[in-house]
């Protein structure tokens, strides 16, 4: 059989480095023969993620700040001369103030409040908006959430309100697409240790918490995200639109933590 991915186009938003929940997703798509595509967010970050685009045969790198309209419109005017059509977006994208990643919620400020529902919310939506018109046999949009969005995690404060905000979108986006073919799900990762999860209070802890008491007694890599991912990429998640399908050894079915999880 031809490998899953074959002939299929994508668009990767958000790896910063090779610990980059994106990477990982990237990695699985190119292994089975997606074409890919890059963003990468300042120059700062290009010398990180072109040798990264180079290991999967890329050569499509394209700047881009979503808090920029122009900057996001450069990139899909590049793809749509580039390759004429997309089949698939991965948004890995978020933001926050780390001084606000810490305490509690109730000291969130206006402007940080706007800043992170902007750039990790509706950054997913004004990417669908210029992705659409592109995905010409249907497609696929995928972003990445948390558990913080559901119940209350310690540290995640506004990111949480944003990741609920961003859920609730997939739900919207995925039945305004969905008679296009054009399907949108999320991934809500367990904590794996990235950049942008250095920014968040406690984060070690957290860590431990999860290997302790989720069912599968360990923490996620970015390889299983991006397996995941590949489902829902690729023809084998054609059925499943508006999900959010949790990566995360299992913890969020988990309602009360292990006795002995002091002990350990
Ligand atoms: P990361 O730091 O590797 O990736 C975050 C990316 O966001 C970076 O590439 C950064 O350049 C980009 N970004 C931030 N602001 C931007 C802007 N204005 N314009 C363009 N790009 C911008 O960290 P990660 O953990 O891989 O994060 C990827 C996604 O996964 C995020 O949405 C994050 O919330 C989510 N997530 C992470 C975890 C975790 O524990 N690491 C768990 C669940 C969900």
């Amino acid at each position: 059989p031809a490998p899953l991915m074959a002939g299929k186009r994508g668009l990767i938003m958000g790896v910063a480095n090779d610990r980059s929940i994106a990477w990982g997703i990237a990695q699985q798509a190119a292994a089975h023969g997606a074409e890919l595509a890059f963003t990468y967010q300042g120059d700062a970050l290009l010398k990180r993620v072109r040798p990264l685009a180079e290991q999967v045969g890329s050569d499509i790198l394209l700047p881009c700040d979503v808090t920029d309209e122009a900057s996001i419109d450069a990139v899909f005017k590049a793809l749509e001369e580039r390759w004429g059509k997309l089949d698939f977006v991965v948004h890995a994208i978020a933001f926050s103030d780390k001084n606000e990643l810490d305490g509690l919620y109730l000291n969130t400020t206006r402007a940080n409040f706007a800043r992170t529902l902007d750039i990790s919310c509706y950054s997913f939506t004004a990417v669908s908006q210029r992705a659409v018109p592109l995905m010409k046999d249907g497609g696929s949009l995928l972003t990445l959430s948390y558990y913080g969005a559901e119940q209350v995690m310690p540290h995640y404060n506004v990111m949480g309100v944003a990741k609920a905000a961003l859920e609730a979108s997939v739900k919207y986006l995925a039945n305004d697409l969905g008679p296009q073919a054009i399907r949108v799900n999320s991934i809500s990762a367990g904590p794996i240790k990235t950049l942008a999860a250095s920014g968040i209070g406690d984060f070690r802890f957290i860590l431990k918490w999860n290997e302790l008491n989720a069912p599968l007694r360990r923490n996620v890599t970015i390889q299983e995200v991006g397996n995941a991912a590949l489902f829902l990429l690729s023809d084998l998640g054609t059925g499943v639109t508006g999900e959010n399908l949790h990566v995360d050894a299992g913890y969020h079915t988990v309602g009360m933590a292990r006795v002995d999880t002091a002990a350990e």
